[in-house]
């Protein structure tokens, strides 16, 4: 297979499932075990999604991120679909807490030509590893796909509770992985506002975790409850996938664009853009933004918040990654703002929206069917 580093779009995709193996203090999800006994409903098989996401119908190669509420990993048959997206000429890098040893085995069963696009997210819920005792487990899967050739990048949430272990946490990864994790921005849930999930002022906070010298953290505090003025060509340029039920919105501020993809796999996929956001802060900006949904905002590549060089000189992202995160949307689309094409999109958009409105009710009304996205 040729390796074609280009990166047309970046697709988040969401993975309905809402239960999760670890129970960390701070995660909603881990504590109220949301669905916990119900087990995701793929709608479409792995055949009908590898014919809704060719290359040629997304119009280039594209990056999945994959992610559920709760572990990602737990569905067993996400394994198939995962690797029918590699098998498109797409990459993948998957989320995941990183525990779950005999899907990770699984998944190293693939060809070398697909682990070269694979990578993976490891969230390191470091008190509940310590908990559960399964730092080595965490870490001997880390090195496990490491080793297979897929990319690796390792994060931790900035929690109050870490803090007395903050030095522990870095040693462990500096033993493990060579070199510190990222941190990534707690938002509290329960606040209808931009608030952060801690008890210390922004300022203090920002001086305790800035000692991990993560570029991710960095790029979130700098945007921490920005509202974006500018032009956002996220929908346009990325999208958020249901890999369930093959509901695509532009983004999380946009849920009336909704689009069943897998459906008929031979009709085009509408690519609008978002334009003035919705949303009072970028949730999500450390992905969209630093691959460039935003042509003004020129700071951190995606490469910079996911990669790290470790203390032999090794980078956690392998070559086909480190290539690909490094580039930007706009290298690989066009800008089309003018005044024709917009209104023409926002009527469009319209349309959907009220398309979808009706369908909703119609659902809800005659099939009790409620849809997600
Ligand atoms: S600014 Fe962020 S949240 Fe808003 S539309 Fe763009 S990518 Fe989505």
């Amino acid at each position: 297979m040729k390796n074609n580093i280009e990166i047309k779009r970046f697709i988040d995709v969401h993975v309905p499932m809402f239960s999760c193996n670890l129970r960390c203090s701070y995660c909603y999800v881990g504590q109220h075990q949301i669905n916990n006994t119900k087990n995701i409903l793929f709608k479409y098989t792995p055949h009908q999604v590898r014919k809704a996401l060719t290359i040629e119908r997304l119009g280039g190669v594209c990056h999945f991120n994959v992610c559920g509420m709760g572990e990602t990993l737990i569905p067993e048959e996400l394994i198939e679909y995962i690797k029918v997206i590699l098998e498109n000429g797409h990459s993948v890098m998957i989320v995941t807490n990183g525990v779950l040893s005999e899907r990770f085995n699984a998944l190293m069963k693939f060809p070398r030509e697909l682990k070269d696009k694979l990578g993976f997210k490891f969230s390191l819920h470091y008190l509940e590893l310590r908990r559960l005792g399964l730092i080595d487990t965490f870490f001997a899967n880390v090195n496990n796909v490491r080793k297979n050739g897929c990319s690796i990048s390792v994060e931790i949430t900035a929690n109050d509770s870490y803090e007395p272990y903050i030095n522990d946490i870095k040693e462990t990864c500096l033993k493990n992985v060579g070199a510190l994790c990222h941190v990534s921005v707690p938002r509290d849930d329960s606040s209808a506002g931009i608030k952060l999930m801690s008890k210390h002022s922004i300022e203090e906070f920002y001086d305790i975790w800035k000692t991990f010298d993560s570029p991710m953290f960095e790029f979130k505090m700098r945007h921490w409850g920005e509202e974006r003025t500018e032009f956002c060509h996220a929908g346009e340029w990325s999208g958020m996938l249901n890999i369930a039920t093959g509901s695509l919105i532009s983004c999380s501020c946009q849920k009336g664009t909704y689009q069943n993809i897998f459906e008929n796999p031979d009709n085009n996929i509408k690519f609008y853009p978002v334009g003035k956001c919705k949303v009072p802060h970028c949730f999500n900006g450390h992905s969209f933004l630093t691959f460039g949904v935003i042509t003004e905002i020129d700071e951190e590549h995606y490469v910079d918040i996911r990669d790290r060089v470790d203390n032999i000189g090794q980078h956690w992202l392998n070559p086909y990654m480190l290539s690909q995160f490094s580039h930007r949307l706009i290298e690989y689309n066009t800008i089309n703002r003018g005044g024709v094409i917009l209104v023409r999109q926002k009527i469009a958009k319209q349309i959907l929206f009220t398309y979808n409105a009706i369908r909703k009710i119609v659902h809800k009304v005659y099939f009790r069917d409620d849809i997600l996205w």
